[in-house]
């Protein structure tokens, strides 16, 4: 994978993203409306969901259709495809209803990840058959518990590519935007949403992502250094979709390095944020 995130909040790179369908519009109360930007301060979380539906591209044309009230910023499809139809700054309809430790209204701070997958299975036979009438192999579906539920029943598997991708997406995005939050729909609309449901590790993806990228703040060392570039950006974050905090730093600025992240360092002088680290010399 060789993604990066643009400065119009857009994934690029290999393998190829598909950027053709577009949720940006929806009709809202008889109106076209433009979905906002969210306040780049704001982004925090992601939120993981299932499409319940048979394709990643038919769920992708679904959720892009500007009279459907739903939408979300990426479709995941089964062989790890990836769909963008939201740019990663602006607000997309995935969350709804939504509560979780004492915050709501998820949509206007979380970006939203729909992970092509049918949902709950009904055993008929010796077949399981999603509630649009698709029919799964055995091998394709677990037997789980949901959460919130008392009684096991069946679950779409999700493929391991699939995931595997959507971690490397998080990854990227937690870098990127400084998320410190990944949830399940079934965690912020409890009640009201079952998505991703059980099929889903949750637990484990959730710690693996959050646990390597905390910030290396116990063994990371401050130091002086200089800065090289003749213009030197510097960022809300660690990469380049973050907004600027300031005028670029000059040739020849001193800065104190408080923090280093994915080749990014955060550094201090009259303003404070984050800048390449291919541009500092340390001193010695
Ligand atoms: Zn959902």
């Amino acid at each position: 994978m060789n993604w990066s995130i643009s400065e119009d909040h857009k994934l690029s790179g290999d393998p190829a993203v598909n950027l053709e369908f577009t949720a940006t519009k929806k009709i809202s109360k008889g109106r076209r409306i433009e979905m906002p930007e969210m306040h780049m301060d704001n982004i925090d979380t992601i939120i993981i969901h299932y499409t319940a539906g048979s394709s990643g591209l038919s769920s992708a044309r679904w959720l892009s259709t500007e009279t459907v009230a739903a939408s979300a910023h990426i479709v995941i499809d089964r062989s790890g495809q990836i769909y963008q139809l939201v740019p990663f700054n602006r607000k997309a309809w995935h969350a709804g209803v939504s509560e979780y430790s004492g915050r709501s209204r998820f949509n206007d701070f979380s970006i939203g990840i729909e992970l092509d997958n049918a949902g709950p299975l009904t055993k008929v036979g010796n077949r399981y058959r999603s509630s649009f009438n698709s029919e799964y192999k055995e091998e394709e579906v677990l037997k789980a518990i949901h959460k919130d539920e008392s009684s096991a029943r069946f679950w779409h598997k999700y493929t391991t590519t699939q995931t595997s991708v959507c971690e490397m997406l998080c990854s990227l995005l937690i870098s990127n935007y400084g998320i410190r939050f990944v949830l399940g729909h079934d965690e912020i609309s409890v009640g009201r949403k079952i998505d991703p449901g059980p099929a889903f590790s949750m637990d484990v993806f959730r710690s693996r992502l959050l646990d390597q990228n905390r910030p290396e703040s116990s063994s990371f060392e401050e130091f002086e250094g200089t800065v090289t570039a003749s213009k030197l950006n510097i960022r809300q974050g660690p990469g380049v979709a973050n907004k600027m905090v300031g005028n670029p730093l000059p040739s020849g600025q001193q800065v104190k390095v408080v923090g280093e992240r994915n080749g990014w360092l955060e550094v201090e002088t009259v303003i404070k944020g984050w800048v390449s680290k291919d541009h500092v010399q340390k001193h010695q």
